[in-house]
């Protein structure tokens, strides 16, 4: 714990970080916050138990694109990513690339800070120019990753599997996907509520599932006069908890533990990959999760992709908190 300058953002990948409130359960064990934020982009995060030498907590400094905590409300969070721009972008300009990941330890608040952006997202969208006079038209799927299988959200039965290839001309291609073509804001927002309910259900009944799945919103935006797409994507990802976290006599779960790691570490690659000037390999195969966030992800596609770092206040996370922050601080 050495306190440490940070690098000033850059463009092409947008990071910003936001600390959830302390939670009741936090208070009632006496929890206090180790985050203070400098508005609009720098954190400051006190280690619970390292002091330097002058006697005080070591903090860390981080400069993100903009960071939040307490009471910051999604709101604010989706003005200042000016994610407005991002969706206004994806209709007026056909083949446009979009993704929105939110990374973090279970519990930091992946799912409450994307269930809120996405909410705001599709407000926009409807409001947009191009879908009031319908010369776009909107599809939705919601699909969910774990390890190599990928299962549909949005399909009846519920979870039937979907196969993910790449075609010779390097075109993403989902076999047995569900895409609802979507009119009207409450019809999206109400397919995206019942798939999102069936991951909660599914997790209460399965050992919390949904912290081990990455989730996919992902919206097409379709261009009727070009026939041309956009594609935008909400990403939740499965918790970036380290191994300890995971019951360790159970075989499945640490096989489960070992593919998220696996997944999240090669998308990291990838995001490093697209901001380094060199040409170098990019294992964007390696994974489901990295081939389906490569569209955007990629240099050639000049996507956009802003990454949500989650973090928890609280000094009981204070090692996967300061893991998360590590993990997104090379992309600034
Ligand atoms: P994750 O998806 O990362 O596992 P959740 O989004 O489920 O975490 O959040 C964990 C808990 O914290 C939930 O009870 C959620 O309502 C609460 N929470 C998360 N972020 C906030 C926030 N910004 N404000 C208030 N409560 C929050
Ligand atoms: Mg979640």
């Amino acid at each position: 714990w050495v306190e440490q300058e940070t690098p000033q953002p850059n463009e092409a990948v947008r990071v910003y970080i936001r600390g959830r409130p302390l939670l009741e359960r936090d208070i009632t064990i006496g929890c206090y916050s180790l985050l203070a934020v400098q508005p609009p982009s720098v954190l400051h995060f006190t280690h619970p138990t390292v002091r330097c030498a002058g006697g005080r907590f070591a903090t860390k400094t981080y400069q993100a694109d903009g960071v939040f905590c307490d009471d910051a409300t999604s709101e604010e969070v989706y003005r200042a990513m000016n994610l407005s721009a991002s969706v206004e972008k994806c209709v007026r300009e056909p083949g446009s690339k979009f993704s929105l990941i939110a990374y973090g330890q279970t519990g930091s608040g992946k799912t409450y800070s994307t269930t809120a952006i996405e909410e705001y997202i599709v407000e926009d969208l409807f409001t947009t120019e191009g879908i009031r006079n319908a010369s776009s038209t909107i599809s939705l799927s919601i699909f969910e990753l774990q390890g190599n299988s990928c299962r549909d959200l949005l399909s009846n039965p519920a979870l039937a599997p979907v196969t993910i290839t790449t075609t010779s001309s390097q075109e993403l291609s989902y076999g047995n996907l569900s895409t609802l073509s979507v009119k009207s804001k409450d019809e999206m927002l109400d397919s995206i509520r019942t798939a999102k309910g069936l991951r909660i259900t599914r997790s209460t009944l399965k050992n919390d599932t949904s912290s081990r799945s990455h989730c996919i919103v992902m919206i097409d935006i379709r261009n009727v006069e070009t026939n041309r797409h956009s594609r935008l994507q909400i990403v939740d990802l499965a918790g970036s908890e380290r191994f300890k976290d995971v019951t360790r006599n159970n075989a499945e779960r640490v096989k489960e533990s070992i593919e998220v790691n696996k997944s999240l570490s090669a998308l990291k690659d990838c995001v490093r990959s697209r901001l380094s000037d060199k040409t170098t390999f990019t294992p964007w195969r390696s994974t489901k999760l990295t081939t389906v966030l490569r569209e955007s992800l990629d240099r050639r596609s000049k996507g956009t992709v802003i990454i949500l770092a989650c973090i928890s206040p609280s000094p009981v996370d204070v090692e996967d908190t300061s893991n998360t922050l590590k993990w997104v601080i090379p992309f600034q």
